[in-house]
């Protein structure tokens, strides 16, 4: 009989919070949205600067939008220890960046959701901001920023497309009119039904201007005879 490989339920492994530094010590949970208390895991207490060790000083709480859990938005709320150093009374705090960029309102899973979201799912920017409880304008900048991250780290993104897409999004309506972001994405899997789509990159701006200044920067042997799909997916928030 085939053994069945399941392990204790667990709210860290289930929430993605182990990859991130994180644990569980609380949930709070709405039929709006869900809170989850957490504690940093890395205790950190040796001074940064002169290795002696320190005593605890007090806390800080850091907010931080995650992955939804189903489509309700599920918020991260980290309570970080700060310690002061008994030789040279330097104050620093636990590290957290494997939950979260520097500055950050989205935890790495939040934002990795978002840009899964945008690109594969052809959700709105306005969808992704309301499953994440985050504003549109938080959401976008986020997005477009790790999306570029993610790109610029491989620079073989470009080989072997054949057949690219853009979709475009609005993420805020001004006076002046609506302002866009525009993804572009590989289609070759697709074409070649060998798996999904792929984000190639993000742009500030409409699909058509964008796209073709974005065109212009490629090596010359990417022409507009490689486009063969245009406005794919969603087509943002019109409301
Ligand atoms: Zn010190």
């Amino acid at each position: 009989m085939p053994q069945a490989t399941f392990t204790a339920p667990d709210l860290g492994s289930f929430t993605g919070l182990d990859d991130l530094g994180l644990i569980a010590v609380g949930q709070r949970i709405t039929p709006e949205r869900a809170e989850l208390e957490c504690r940093v895991v890395e205790p950190d207490s040796w001074c940064h600067r002169c290795g002696c060790q320190s005593l605890p000083r007090d806390t800080v709480v850091r907010t931080l939008a995650h992955a939804p859990m189903g489509w309700r938005p599920t918020t991260l709320r980290v309570r970080i220890r700060r310690y002061r150093c008994t030789g040279c009374a330097h104050v620093w705090r636990q590290d957290t960046t494997r939950a979260a960029q520097p500055k950050a309102k989205l935890s790495r899973s939040g934002l990795r959701w978002g840009l899964q979201g945008l690109v594969c799912e052809h959700l709105s920017v306005a969808r992704v901001a309301d499953a994440l409880a985050v504003s549109r304008s938080t959401a976008n900048t986020a997005i477009l920023e790790e999306g570029r991250r993610v790109l610029i780290n491989d620079e073989h993104r470009l080989d072997a497309v054949t057949t690219i897409g853009v979709d475009e999004h609005v993420w805020r309506h001004t006076r002046r009119g609506d302002k866009y972001a525009s993804v572009i994405i590989d289609l070759t899997p697709v074409r070649h039904r060998s798996g999904p789509a792929r984000l190639l990159d993000m742009v500030e701006d409409r699909s058509k201007q964008a796209f073709k200044e974005w065109l212009a920067e490629r090596p010359q042997e990417w022409s507009l005879s490689r486009i063969l799909c245009k406005g794919v997916g969603g087509f943002g928030d019109r409301g």
